[in-house]
């Protein structure tokens, strides 16, 4: 089996979710669905239009815009905040969390698990649950910290060292 094969799979899987939520499969919802699941993760709107468009010029970046709001209602798409203001979508049956570095831009997925002893202190000691799924993880990611030789003082605020 090819992997268009499976990609068209997805592509069905999330449109009969969309129909059984009672939304009608038109042709922008079919076009921005293919193109995040070709993409296989994160895209922009600007992003998502700009693959939409090689299939159908017509689509406009607004009802781009429109679509997604839409597919996020029914529960088949969700976006996230990278950093400040820029948000990224993808198809919400993939749930992860996001570590986005602050000086190169990289974007890494980890598991919801890999979090689940921060949550459970965090909910125990502060009668409080987090939630993270709405915005990424800032920090440094590994190649960062090697280039600028600040492994291990990352203190969560950006050393003058890293910019230069
Ligand atoms: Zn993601
Ligand atoms: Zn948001
Ligand atoms: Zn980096």
């Amino acid at each position: 089996m090819t992997s268009h094969e499976n990609e068209d799979e997805r592509v069905v899987q999330v449109l009969a979710q969309l129909a059984s939520s009672g939304h009608r499969i038109t042709n922008p919802r079919r076009h921005i669905v293919a193109a995040l699941v070709a993409a296989g993760g994160h895209m922009t709107a600007e992003e998502v239009a700009v693959a939409v468009q090689a299939h159908d010029p017509s689509v406009h970046l607004a009802t781009v815009y429109r679509t997604l709001e839409t597919l996020e209602r029914s529960g088949v798409v969700i976006h996230i905040h990278l950093g400040h203001g820029r948000a990224i979508y993808h198809l919400a049956d993939s749930s992860h969390y996001h570590l986005y570095c602050q000086v190169c831009g990289s974007v890494q997925e980890i598991p919801q698990a890999a979090l689940d002893n921060l949550f459970a202190t965090v909910a125990r000691s502060y009668d409080f649950e987090p939630s993270l799924g709405h915005f990424a993880i800032l920090g440094t990611c590994g190649h960062c910290m090697a280039r600028s030789g600040s492994k291990g003082r990352n203190s969560g605020g950006t050393s003058p060292e890293s910019i230069a």
